[in-house]
């Protein structure tokens, strides 16, 4: 039906399609349905929270030298530089919890990288 896109009334509508988040098949015009698209927007904004000077200048830094090596690859008894502080519980947005260096976790990368996509696959 493109040529009705063509003649271009004022009620052009993107076709239906199924979400992008994998899995979900919702139908929807804007990439995202309703629920993902805005889990996405959140995810974007919890990221700001990384380009704080809190983070950059004193949380991370701060966990890096408390604990310099992989907290998992330490528990199979093996020695790797960490490269990523990690919440353990996801802060989810929330500043005590993000701020909380209780909850704060040093990584390798490898470790990180499977952390993150087990709590995808889980939402
Ligand atoms: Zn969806
Ligand atoms: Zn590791």
């Amino acid at each position: 039906m493109l040529w009705l896109l063509r003649c271009g009334g004022a009620d052009v509508r993107r076709p239906l399609r199924p979400c992008r988040k994998s899995g979900c098949g919702a139908l929807t015009r804007e990439g995202y349905c309703e629920v993902h698209g805005a889990y996405r927007e959140q995810r974007e904004l919890w990221h700001k929270l990384y380009n704080t000077q809190l983070w950059r200048e004193y949380l991370r830094p701060g966990q890096l030298i408390a604990e310099p090596f992989c907290r998992v690859c330490a528990r199979a008894g093996r020695r790797v530089r960490a490269t990523v502080v990690d919440h353990i519980l996801p802060h989810r947005g929330d500043m005590a919890r993000f701020r909380d260096v209780g909850n704060l976790q040093s990584l390798c990368k490898r470790c990180h990288d499977a952390k993150t996509m087990r709590e995808n696959n889980l939402g």
